[in-house]
């Protein structure tokens, strides 16, 4: 993608603290590092978030992670070491290409995980099992990408829709591409 930065590094038009490469991914030091050592994980095709990612796309970046991990681990001496990706810029991603952070983590930080940057908002017991439920009921089997949420179309509220005609029934080869990623995960 044109105007990715990452992309741009990939293309090696930014310089970058390389550590890692392979066939499908990079990794090099952050910028602005949190800590010693902070490493991304990119994969070198452009895909936006978790969302955009296949099934297959996301085992060849999860190797690579586990690798950069390792080293990163070993070299820095790290007793801990946080693993984070964000997605969406209300998750707080900065940058639209997919990436994982590899961050050291160090004693001065006293174990602080998630609670520092999210804290604890108790849920009662009905609401805990009606939220399980419902993700339990929309987790996909597996296969192609997932389109990012921001691009779903708005849906129109009932009364705007179009009355249903009749054989509407879509066929996986009549279908636009949004419906046919729709059927993929459907099986
Ligand atoms: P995000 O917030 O999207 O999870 O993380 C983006 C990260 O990319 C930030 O930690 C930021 O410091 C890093 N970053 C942004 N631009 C560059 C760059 O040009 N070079 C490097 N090495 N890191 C970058
Ligand atoms: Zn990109």
């Amino acid at each position: 993608m044109e105007d990715c930065i990452f992309c741009k590094i990939v293309k090696g038009e930014i310089p970058i603290r390389k550590v890692y490469e392979d066939e499908h991914n990079l990794a090099f030091l952050d910028i602005n590092p949190r800590n010693p050592g902070h490493t991304l994980v990119i994969p070198k095709k452009h895909i936006e978030d978790i969302f955009s990612a296949s099934e297959d796309d996301a085992t060849v970046l999860v190797k690579a992670i586990r690798r950069v991990a390792i080293g990163v681990r070993k070299a820095t001496g790290a007793r801990g070491i946080s693993i984070s990706q964000s997605n969406g810029q209300m998750a707080g991603q900065l940058v639209p290409h997919i990436l994982f952070h590899i961050i050291p983590r160090t004693e001065a930080e006293k174990g602080l995980g998630l609670e520092g940057v999210l804290p604890i908002k108790k849920q009662d017991e009905a609401s805990m099992d009606s939220i399980a439920k419902k993700i339990a009921g929309s987790i996909p089997k597996g296969g192609s990408a997932e389109r990012p949420a921001e691009q779903k179309p708005a849906e129109s509220p009932p009364e705007e829709r179009d009355a249903p005609e009749e054989h509407e029934a879509p066929s996986t080869e009549s279908a636009s591409p949004s419906e046919k990623q729709k059927i993929d995960f459907d099986f």
